[in-house]
């Protein structure tokens, strides 16, 4: 239903207005009955989308990074050109992954100066800071137009054959409005949404650090994806259909927003245009009561609701759902609420997977990291109740903790003041996405 609108929306706009005047489609506020159904906090996030809360000169630019192949022809026509100017220019965008206009090497000077005096840019940032840990994670600070810093995160796997897989763990929010009570990005506060080309640009970065292809996305760096539905779909299609990840290769996890799993859930019932994911929701807690103490916006999202909006999820989409469950000692990792969560997971069906996240330490919180003895024993007490159980392998523990942690270190407030500005020096870290 979403992609179907905001797909729509963006055809009407290439046939009734020329694409040289595209308002980007992240930058569309969310309709009022959405905004109705979300939080404060939610509708402080929707806000952050509206046209209004941008700069005079975000709002002016014009960034060719996220628009589909159709899109640049026709951009390509308004601007005079033959369409098939646009066929080179998503080859350079997407493939070549050039960042500057001035270096579009195969296009005509003209054409250039003609795609530069309309305003139109590439979209790319600089990369501000890089972080490597021993086991090859890469977490890299990418610094926005308007001074903010984002994280992402390139996890390698590796075999005897070379590198075979890549994921780039990406953020949809600077920063995250829900402050759950053990994560980073919480606790550094937040900024404002994500544009779609702002998302795919961080899964670009990581293939140039890399010089490899990724090949999966999950959303779990900073913000909540649900929060951020437009941009993060116009990233999902861009992602899919121009920067060729699979559908399937893309996770998106949440925390849990009133009424848009329903809605992703029937949008691929009614769109040709099918929208896959892996929906991921992160639980962390066995029964509501306690997930109330972890994560400040439960109130809003009752656990049986969630279950419910899962259950029909898989029914409508057939894809397995996963449950993220940080394991915190002493609060949420006892034998017995492994047995209230299998008993929960019983009562709601037996498609689901639990991908237990052992504790990340971050600075200003008082949870405790479980020992190994009891992450095992948790696992092996959902296992025997029958639930599928994977437990998340500590990544780039060296290179600086978790989701929002590297980014506090260097952002202490909004924007980048300007001893901020210039790098410090080398230092050794620790990230875990
Ligand atoms: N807002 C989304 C995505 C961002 S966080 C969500 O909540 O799902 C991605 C995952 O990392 C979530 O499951 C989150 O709970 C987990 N996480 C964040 N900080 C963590 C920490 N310090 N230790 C362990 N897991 C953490």
């Amino acid at each position: 239903m979403m992609i179907a609108a905001a797909s729509s929306t963006l055809l009407q706009h290439v046939s009734s207005v020329s694409v040289a005047n595209i308002v980007r489609p992240g930058f569309r506020s969310l309709s009022a009955a959405s905004a109705r159904n979300l939080s404060t906090a939610a509708a402080a996030a929707a806000a952050s989308s509206s046209p209004r809360s941008l700069s005079a000169a975000q709002s002016d630019t014009r960034v060719l990074l996220g628009l589909s192949e159709p899109e640049l022809q026709q951009l390509a026509v308004d601007l005079g050109q033959e369409g098939y100017r646009g066929k080179q220019l998503h080859h350079l965008i997407y493939k070549r992954k050039v960042k500057e206009v001035d270096d579009f090497s195969q296009l005509p000077k003209a054409f250039r100066n003609v795609l530069q005096e309309a305003g139109w840019k590439v979209g790319r940032s600089p990369i501000f800071r890089t972080v490597t840990a021993a086991d090859g994670t890469i977490k890299l600070l990418i610094k926005l137009e308007d001074n903010r810093l984002i994280e992402t995160v390139g996890i390698p796997v590796n075999d005897d054959k070379g590198l075979t897989r890549l994921t780039a763990c990406v953020s949809s929010q600077v920063g995250c409005p829900l402050r759950c009570s053990f994560c980073a990005t919480g606790k550094g506060g937040f900024s404002r949404n994500l544009q779609a080309h702002e998302i795919v640009e961080q899964v670009l970065a990581i293939e140039e650090i890399f010089k490899h292809r990724v090949t999966n996305v999950v959303f779990m760096g900073m913000g909540e994806p649900m929060l951020n539905l437009k941009a993060v779909l116009g990233a999902h299609r861009c992602l899919n259909k121009d920067v060729e990840i699979g559908q399937r290769m893309i996770t998106i996890s949440t925390v849990g927003v009133p009424n848009t799993i329903k809605k992703l859930a029937s949008h691929k019932l009614q769109s040709t245009l099918a929208f896959r994911y892996t929906n991921c929701h992160s639980l962390h807690a066995s029964n509501q009561k306690l997930r109330e103490t972890i994560v400040p916006s439960a109130k809003s999202y009752p656990l049986d609701a969630i279950m419910q909006d899962c259950k029909d999820y898989f029914l409508q989409t057939s894809r397995r759902v996963s449950f993220e469950y940080a394991l915190l000692a002493g609060v949420n990792d006892k034998t017995e609420h492994a047995v209230e969560l299998a008993e929960l997971l019983q009562n709601w069906g037996r498609n689901y997977h639990v991908n237990l996240i052992p504790f990340n330490p971050i600075e200003g919180s008082d949870y405790q990291r479980p020992t190994k003895k009891g992450v095992l024993n948790f696992a092996s007490t959902l296992e025997a109740r029958k639930v599928t159980v994977s437990i998340r392998q500590p990544r780039g523990m060296d290179a600086s903790a978790a989701c929002g942690q590297l980014r506090n270190q260097f952002q202490k407030s909004p924007l980048l003041t300007d001893s901020e500005i210039s790098p410090p020096p080398e230092t050794e870290l620790a990230v875990a996405c």
